[in-house]
């Protein structure tokens, strides 16, 4: 079906770019079809002097109906990994590479489903103007999707987590896992280990950050 949207958030970025004026902006956000099916726009969560940008993929169902990012099941993950990082959740912004849940309906639940190329790219200037706004020292990408999106289709999240990227969107740049991930582990043990290896990933943007 032919998309009648422009594909392209731009048109919709207020002239002044503060964090305010951004998110009241990107509540009306028609730049791509995902506006549709979901509960409203979730735009970035945080201080703008936050030294640590978090991006992640798109809200989830929970994020959806709250309008705030990372306050579901996979944000308890991350609450916990900075935790155990000794990183301080209020010196952090969260946000997303794409503001609009996308999900699929099964019976009443509603399924995640990966964003496309070109609805990321379409949101695109959201985050741009995040990453303008907040200027933060360490930038750390959540997940293949966000990685991607920001370092290019090529780069491998499982190769390259928890290294710091020579990258100019921030001073410090890394990726790592998406907390979903680690609820997505088969069983206690894995999850575990999936949450150590995720905290370990934090902690080398905490310590290039040292004093947090
Ligand atoms: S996903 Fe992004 S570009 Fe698409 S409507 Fe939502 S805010 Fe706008």
């Amino acid at each position: 079906m032919a998309e009648p949207e422009t594909n392209d958030a731009t048109p919709f970025l207020p002239d002044r770019h503060s964090l305010k004026a951004l998110r009241e902006a990107a509540a009306d956000c028609r730049g791509c079809h995902l506006w549709r099916p979901a509960t409203q726009t979730v735009f970035g969560d945080g201080r703008r002097a936050s030294r640590v940008m978090l991006v992640g993929e798109q809200p989830g169902d929970r994020e959806d109906r709250a309008g705030r990012p990372f306050v579901g099941p996979a944000g308890r993950e991350l609450d916990r990994g900075l935790e155990a990082a000794g990183i301080d959740r209020a010196e952090t912004y969260v946000t997303n590479v794409v503001k609009h849940f996308k999900f699929e309906e099964r019976g009443r639940r509603r399924i995640h489903q990966t964003p496309k190329r070109f609805e990321i790219d379409a949101c695109r200037p959201w985050l741009d103007a995040e990453l303008e706004v907040v200027k933060p020292e360490a930038l750390v990408l959540l997940g293949a999707t966000a990685a991607k999106a920001l370092l290019g289709s090529s780069f491998r999240v499982t190769k390259h987590r928890g290294e710091l990227l020579d990258c100019e969107l921030a001073p410090l740049v890394a990726a790592t896992i998406h907390p979903s991930a680690i609820l997505r582990a088969p069983d206690d043990e894995a999850r575990q280990g999936e949450r150590e290896a995720f905290a370990t990933d934090l902690r080398v943007v905490a310590r290039a950050l040292c004093p947090v």
